[in-house]
């Protein structure tokens, strides 16, 4: 419980929530509004977490975990864990696919650590606490996936990740959550002369390490006291619409989509269940700033919720304009702006896009076309 009149304790989680969205941070740190909602990613991964706190429970208890064994109590904890709150955001993705992915991670970091001898654990989901001022007006906290002293003096904070993005060596130098958990860690065994921060990347079976200097630790509580005085001087919490609110428990009262239910939640902003649209608006000569914003918005959106359909094709003509065909393709004629089938990208063919959005998902391929398209930034192009 936070002490009336002192900042609340924050955690890395607490940040980056405020990061991506100070809206989403509102919502579940201030307003402290519950959702039963739980994004498949998250059941997932805490799925994992706890298989593998269980194997280390066992070895702690000098009982040897068997593959089988862990894969089974993997299984057992996924169905009794379950709840029809599970939300899956890619659609084109079944449970039953996730819950192999979680096998997945769990045989690959069985296999690369057995047996499991490395260092002794001296913490499982195990608290941590620092300040950052010498005040301690600054708190933090976060709870460590296995912490391990491999010798004296020597320790290892562990994270697991079930991500499926393995991120390059520079990101993992500058990641903030495992370096703020080393300053908890300094700050509770003082023995503690050097600390190894280490991720596993589960579902790649990769692990990556990085340290940290203590140059490289004060400038990271310098940095995180500027972020926390920025967000306790936020009255506003302005929201930040991403790609990544299509995972936010909150959507469905957020208002950049008010009035959107869950089922149209992966449609473009704008536009309703029923295939109508609004907010688009167009001048005599051509579309006009915000169509065009509109247009892009709306693009990104739909490659987002975008899957198998019908036969259909994408393609850049030489002058950079987009073609999109939904039915068999033949060949565009840049001409005149429409051929066979062809229909370059236009207010016109932004209302068929979107209606095809809806009917049902484009292939893998469109996709990629199309987010290659929209990253060359050239859809200001488009009148
Ligand atoms: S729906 Fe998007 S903009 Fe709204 S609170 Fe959630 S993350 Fe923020």
């Amino acid at each position: 419980m936070d002490r009336p009149g002192a900042l609340p304790t924050y955690s890395p989680s607490r940040i980056s929530t405020y990061e991506s969205c100070p809206r989403q941070y509102k919502y579940r740190y201030i307003d402290r509004i519950p959702r039963d909602e739980e994004s498949i990613e998250a059941f997932l991964g805490s799925r994992v977490h706890e298989a593998l706190n269980k194997l280390y429970r066992d070895l702690q208890l000098d009982k040897d975990p068997s593959l089988p064994g862990l894969l089974d109590y993997y299984e057992w904890d996924w169905g009794r864990r379950w709840h029809d709150q599970v939300r899956i955001v890619k659609q084109d993705y079944s449970i039953d696919h996730y819950k192999r992915l979680g096998k997945r991670c769990l045989v690959n970091y069985y296999q690369a650590h057995k047996p499991f001898d490395r260092g002794q654990t001296v913490g499982l989901e195990h608290r941590v606490t620092s300040s950052l001022d010498q005040a301690g007006r600054y708190r933090i906290q976060g709870y460590v996936d296995r912490l391990v002293r491999v010798r004296p003096g020597h320790y290892e904070v562990h994270d697991y990740k079930t991500s499926g993005r393995l991120p390059p060596q520079d990101q993992i130098d500058t990641d903030r959550q495992l370096a703020l958990y080393q300053l908890g860690v300094v700050g509770m065994w003082p023995d503690a002369e050097e600390i190894e921060l280490v991720w596993h990347y589960l579902a790649f079976g990769k692990e990556l390490r990085s340290r940290r200097t203590p140059e490289a630790l004060e400038r990271l509580k310098t940095a995180t006291i500027a972020l926390i005085d920025r967000i306790e001087a936020d009255t506003e919490f302005t929201p930040i619409k991403s790609l990544l609110c299509q995972w936010c428990a909150y959507l469905s009262i957020c208002p950049i989509w008010t009035g959107r239910t869950a089922e149209t939640a992966a449609l473009p902003v704008g536009v309703t269940g029923d295939g109508g649209s609004k907010g688009i608006s167009a001048s005599g000569d051509g579309m006009s700033i915000d169509l065009r914003s509109f247009l892009r918005e709306a693009l990104v959106e739909a490659i987002r919720a975008a899957a198998e359909t019908e036969a259909g094709e994408v393609r850049v003509s030489e002058d950079g304009r987009l073609w999109v065909h939904l039915d068999e393709p033949t060949e565009p004629d840049a001409s005149n702006g429409r051929a066979d089938g062809w229909i370059q990208l236009s207010e016109e063919s932004l209302s068929l896009l979107l209606r095809q959005v809806e009917r049902g998902r484009w292939s893998a391929e469109i996709v990629e076309k199309l987010e290659r398209y929209l990253a060359t930034d050239s859809l200001g192009d488009i009148t």
